[in-house]
């Protein structure tokens, strides 16, 4: 049984080095009386949340995992031997499940039955139908309270989370820019996912500037050309000039995954109560941010909301979630992108890249077909 191990819990940023791949022994059948079931793993998702876990750190909201013992995380797997009469062979599941092979579940790792989908890829249990896609949509509809028309700006935009919460927006009616950063995924956001705008925010020098875009002298010179050169309105709507009417008005909804920088300028750039939700801080490699946030101030002329959450909150929701989600999917007005790496082996390098940015899209490791 090929596993993930643990090596040693990671300083800062998790490096590759700190995981290694083993050979480890597991009992093919599901031990009787035991009440657990065997499981073949087909897909392992890689998350940012799983970071935190990797730290010698008691203090949050999940239990950090043990050096020598396989990483854990969601996944979707199939049951080969059951000692569970809920749980029967060939059954599909989705849930938290070990990076191995196969894995022995017992009643510490929780895993729901899913009913494979022709229509929907396996692998979107972890991504569009998985908590990534239930993070966006309890974030979205209960934290940000939209409304139609409002301006929503999502960091991390073309990401798990990211890259459904735009499209939801846009489905509710709303103008949507994301962040990113590479110009691959910028042309994703605009191009694939139907944000209005992205941007990378790799290449500004100034992300107050960057969410204000459009200046005077930008609009200047574009309507002076737009006289001079009568060009007409498509090319003018696609012309690099217009690119970047981000947020002259400000900001009514901010779906941050980012904190640091990107959050400090989005303060600067909120609208008179404007929400912000506080999904992730993925830009801040520590629990304490050394750049720390200068811009809080601003909430209170503003009377801007900020509400972390943890989509574990919601679950309530999960069947309206997964409803709506399967619909708009079916009908064609959402779209999903992994990022599937293929091997067991491949899992380490993939949840490190999580960090660079190196996923497009949903990261997720194919471990074995079906
Ligand atoms: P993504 O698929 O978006 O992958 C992580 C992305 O973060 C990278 O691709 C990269 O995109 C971006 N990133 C990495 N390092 C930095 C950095 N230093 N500065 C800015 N961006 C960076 O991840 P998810 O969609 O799964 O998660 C998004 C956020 O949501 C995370 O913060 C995560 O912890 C949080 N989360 C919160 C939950 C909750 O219940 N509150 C549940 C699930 C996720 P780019 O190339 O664009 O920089």
């Amino acid at each position: 049984n090929k596993q993930v191990i643990l090596k040693r819990y990671a300083v800062e940023a998790p490096k590759e080095t700190d995981m290694e791949i083993k050979i480890g022994k597991v009992k093919l059948k599901a031990p009787k009386g035991s009440g657990a079931f065997l499981v073949k793993n087909l897909y392992l998702s890689c998350d940012p949340y799983m970071r935190g876990r990797m730290r010698d750190f008691h203090g949050s909201y999940i239990s950090p995992f043990v050096p020598g013992q396989p990483i854990q995380g969601f996944g979707v797997a199939k049951v080969v031997d059951s000692d569970n009469p809920d749980f029967k062979p060939g059954d599909m599941v989705a849930g938290i499940t070990g990076w191995e092979e196969y894995s022995l579940i017992d009643k510490t790792l929780q895993l729901r039955k899913i009913q494979p989908d022709s229509d929907i890829p396996l692998s979107y249990h972890v991504g569009l139908l998985g908590m990534p896609g239930f993070t966006a949509y309890a974030g979205f509809y209960e934290v940000c309270s939209p409304k139609k028309g409002e301006h929503v700006f999502v960091s991390a935009a073309s990401g798990a989370v990211g890259q459904l919460v735009g499209q939801l927006a846009k489905l509710h009616g709303c103008y949507v820019v994301g962040s990113a950063g590479s110009s691959e995924k910028v042309d994703l956001l605009k191009n694939k996912l139907g944000f209005d705008e992205a941007f990378n925010y790799k290449e500004e020098t100034d992300l107050d500037a960057a969410l204000k875009r459009l200046n005077i002298l930008d609009l200047i010179l574009g309507v002076g050309l737009y006289m001079k050169f009568s060009i007409s309105s498509e090319l003018w709507a696609q012309s690099t000039i217009t690119k970047g009417v981000y947020f002259p008005e400000g900001i009514d909804i901010y779906f941050d995954n980012v904190g640091g920088p990107m959050l400090d300028a989005a303060l600067l750039n909120m609208r008179v109560h404007g929400r912000i939700a506080v999904c992730g801080m993925v830009s801040q490699h520590g629990f304490y941010d050394p750049q720390g946030i200068h811009n809080l101030y601003f909430m209170i002329p503003k009377r801007v909301r900020m509400q972390a959450f943890l989509q574990t909150d919601y679950l309530h929701k999960y069947a309206e979630f997964l409803d709506h989600v399967i619909r708009n999917y079916k009908e064609g007005k959402i779209v999903y992108v992994e990022d599937m790496n293929e091997g067991l082996e491949s899992a380490p390098a993939a949840f490190v890249g999580l960090f660079s940015g190196k996923n497009v899209g949903k990261q997720v490791v194919c471990v074995a077909q079906e």
